[in-house]
């Protein structure tokens, strides 16, 4: 297992580590197989969207805002049960499958780690399989 940090720049983040999963597959030298991508943390996750357009992510976060506002007269006293919500939706993994060394992506994807608690050094784990 390998794993590698991100840092996060504001309370929402989607940070593209589609270049870091690659390197990952690189650095094993992968030719075929899957690698999950896990995020370890109950207010950050993980999705696969689009990357040419950055009014994507953005309005993904005006969405998940819309559906779980920060302030919902919830119980957790931590008070960011909003960040753990949008974990869930997101989810905490993706795998993605490794082909001829590549990563097999559709051409407008790319992975996200999604920070919704930010900002945070956060931690991504990464296992191949084969
Ligand atoms: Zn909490």
């Amino acid at each position: 297992m390998n794993e590698i940090t991100v840092q996060s720049k504001s309370r929402t983040d989607f940070i593209d580590i589609t270049s870091s999963v690659q390197q990952f597959a690189d650095g094993i030298g992968m030719k075929d197989g899957l690698i999950t991508v896990f995020v370890p943390h109950t207010t950050a996750g993980i999705t696969i969207n689009e990357n040419a357009d950055p009014d994507v992510p953005a309005d993904m976060e005006t969405v998940l805002d819309r559906m779980v506002p920060w302030s919902g007269g919830y119980r957790h006293s931590e008070g960011n049960t909003a960040a753990h919500v949008k974990a869930s939706l997101m989810g905490s993994s993706v795998q993605v499958i490794v082909k001829n060394s590549k990563l097999c992506l559709g051409t407008w994807q790319s992975v996200y780690f999604c920070e919704f608690d930010g900002p945070r050094t956060r931690k991504i784990w990464l296992k191949e399989s084969v």
